[in-house]
């Protein structure tokens, strides 16, 4: 350990970028890591134990290499006696006793945090060198440049400039294939036959490194939700291309088709399963759209489900991480909906009748896990109609996903799930009725209730609540011409029925939130 350090090289939990630009000119001689493993990362919203797990080993497996080159690694161990429990404490004391000539930081991912960190060292009077991550395809001036003078972001046009910038699936200047874009090819049903045959996703024994973690959780939050029994992630950047590979190689071909499709007792189906390796910085995006269009080069998987794939990546990930740098502190507050309901207790126990919500629920407490149109369709359309408050629904979110990390989960859950930002992520709100889920998946067919009731005894709550949800919004969506279909389609319901679905809407949510 160098007697006055030249740098201190903060690494975050979700940084565990082995070609970390902070790390670019690291000398053994006059540098150190810092990492700190803090319970105020698993207590600012309740996390699940498997989330709070895989950040832990994850961050002990990167410590451990580093160490094995012989580099300085201060790390403060959750368990540490006088562990402080908060980020900026525990960098502050550091900085007190070690009086580094600067402190190194790539950009976080939290706007929280990297307001943190800027007061301590500001307090401490340490500079601090904030580097630009990366791992993005686009940084975050640039997605400011691209923003500048619209009147409205939208992923296309980012999307497009994004795949000519970066030459992926391109046949000269236009798209492979003449469109740049598949959808309506990726939105298909299992029908009453169920999945083609599901490969299990390949998966990864805690080694003794991880089991020691999953023993600290297990006991110091005990009261977390969540279960770690059938915790199996990558967990270091030899395992997250492992698993990339077993998608690229056993899921991708179909995961076009199949994107949106839901099935019972099948979480992963045909997804690929790296968001959490991705947003933890152990896998490169490159890596995987690279991959993917690999396979389409070679024949070997079809194009739209390799667009589909790459415009998550490329597309998506890329375009919400934008729009929050963009957007934030003032994004967070949001409330265009003037959504007001507190969540439901069911969210952090999955025990309902609504079969659909129990199952995803189900899944996403076991695993940590959903796929996109569960987290969208499901729990997020269900507290969208409901008119949960969006803060109640964000915290929710951050905390029961093993990939949730604020850049990438707000604008998803804010923006594109409950439209509290009133239509940046999203052109229109994304309404359906419990009709959609019958269509997507077969969980209507074990549940108590029917999707295309509104009202009565059987009537299921979903398709109650969208019409309400027509109906409480109709003056406030009228004027948006993706929403002009639905919403004529409420003006033409009768004054009677009108009353019918409030009232049993009025009474569900009594139900649910007593
Ligand atoms: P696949 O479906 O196989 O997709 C491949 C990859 O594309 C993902 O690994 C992911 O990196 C990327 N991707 C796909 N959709 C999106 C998207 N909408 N935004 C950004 N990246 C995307 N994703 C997170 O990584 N962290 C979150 O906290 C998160 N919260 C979400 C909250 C809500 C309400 C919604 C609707 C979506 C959220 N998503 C989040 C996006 C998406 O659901 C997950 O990325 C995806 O389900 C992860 O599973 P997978 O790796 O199997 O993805
Ligand atoms: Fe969900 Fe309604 Fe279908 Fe039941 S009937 S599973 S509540 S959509």
């Amino acid at each position: 350990m160098p007697r006055r350090l030249r740098h201190l090289i903060v690494i975050l939990g979700d940084q565990l970028d082995r070609r970390s630009p902070a790390l670019d000119d690291f000398d053994p001689a006059r540098d150190a890591v810092w990492m700190a493993e803090v319970a105020e990362e698993a207590t600012h919203v309740w996390s699940h134990k498997a989330r709070i797990a895989l950040f832990l080993t994850a961050m002990r497996h990167f410590r451990d290499e580093l160490q094995q080159r012989g580099w300085s690694v201060l790390y403060r161990p959750l368990d540490a006696a006088d562990n402080c429990g908060s980020l900026a404490g525990e960098l502050e004391r550091t900085l007190q006793r070690q009086r580094p000539q600067a402190v190194l930081l790539v950009e976080p991912g939290d706007y929280r945090v990297e307001q943190a960190l800027r007061q301590t060292c500001s307090r401490q009077g340490v500079p601090l060198r904030v580097l630009e991550d990366r791992h993005f395809y686009a940084s975050r001036a640039e997605f400011a440049e691209h923003a500048r003078g619209r009147k409205q972001l939208r992923l296309e046009f980012f999307y497009r400039e994004m795949r000519r910038r970066h030459d992926v699936l391109m046949a000269g200047d236009q798209p492979e294939g003449g469109a740049w874009n598949f959808d309506a090819e990726n939105r298909k049903s299992f029908g009453q036959a169920g999945p083609p045959a599901v490969p299990t996703p390949l998966a990864f024994a805690p080694d003794a490194v991880t089991r020691e973690v999953l023993q600290l959780v297990a006991t110091r939050f005990a009261d977390h939700p969540g279960s770690l029994e059938a915790f199996d992630w990558p967990v270091t950047p030899e395992q997250a291309r492992l698993a990339l590979e077993d998608f690229l190689t056993q899921r991708l071909a179909r995961f076009g088709d199949y994107q949106d499709a839901m099935w019972t007792d099948q979480p992963y189906l045909y997804h690929a399963r790296i968001s959490a390796a991705l947003n933890l910085k152990l896998l490169d995006p490159r890596e995987a759209v690279e991959g993917a269009e690999r396979l389409y080069r070679l024949g070997k998987a079809p194009l739209p489900a390799v667009e589909g794939f790459i415009r998550q990546i490329l597309g998506w990930r890329e375009y919400v991480r934008g729009v929050y740098w963009l957007l934030m502190p003032e994004y967070a507050q949001r409330n265009a909906l003037n959504a007001q309901q507190p969540l439901p207790n069911f969210y952090w126990t999955g025990q309902t009748d609504m079969n659909c919500l129990r199952q995803v629920i189900g899944q996403t407490l076991q695993l940590g896990y959903a796929h996109h149109i569960q987290r969208l369709m499901v729990t997020g359309l269900y507290a969208l109609l409901l008119g949960v408050h969006p803060r109640a629904v964000h915290e929710w979110y951050l905390a029961v996903y093993v990939d949730a990390v604020e850049w990438v989960e707000l604008p998803n859950t804010l923006g594109m799930s409950q439209y509290a930002d009133g239509g940046v992520m999203a052109s229109k709100p994304y309404v359906a009725s419990g009709k959609y889920i019958e269509r997507m998946s077969n969980y209507c067919q074990g549940c108590r209730y029917d999707p295309a009731a509104a009202v009565g005894a059987k009537a299921c709550p979903f398709t109650t609540l969208y019409w309400d949800f027509l109906l409480r919004h109709e003056q406030q969506l009228a004027d948006n011409p993706r929403m002009r279909m639905q919403i004529r389609n409420a003006e033409r319901l009768s004054p009677d029925r009108r009353r019918a679905i409030q009232q049993q809407a009025a009474q569900h949510r009594q139900e649910v939130n007593p």
